[in-house]
């Protein structure tokens, strides 16, 4: 979504679709892919996070996905762990 590499999808993080409790469309991250829904896949990388963000794909990947505050958040707080797991022990 954020680059054109193409990715194992074991690596990608799980971008899902989700309703508030307002009836808006959220963007919620998925790191056990579990959450029901359509999903987008996105690298761990930070770069990949930024251009998605700064395009608005997810907005396109997720139609009608108007609150990306999740995504913003973990990309700025969560996104380095994942991108390193080694760094998480
Ligand atoms: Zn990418």
């Amino acid at each position: 979504m954020g680059c054109r590499k193409v990715g194992d999808r074991s690596e990608l993080v799980r971008l899902v679709r989700t309703s508030t409790a307002s009836g808006d469309m959220e963007v919620a991250v998925d790191l056990r892919r579990r959450l029901p829904g359509r999903g987008a896949w996105l690298h761990p990388d930070p770069a990949c996070w930024s251009k998605a963000l700064k395009r608005r794909a997810i907005g396109r990947a997720l139609p009608g996905v108007t609150a990306v505050a999740a995504a913003e958040s973990f990309a700025a707080n969560e996104l380095a762990l994942v991108a390193k797991p080694e760094a998480r022990t």
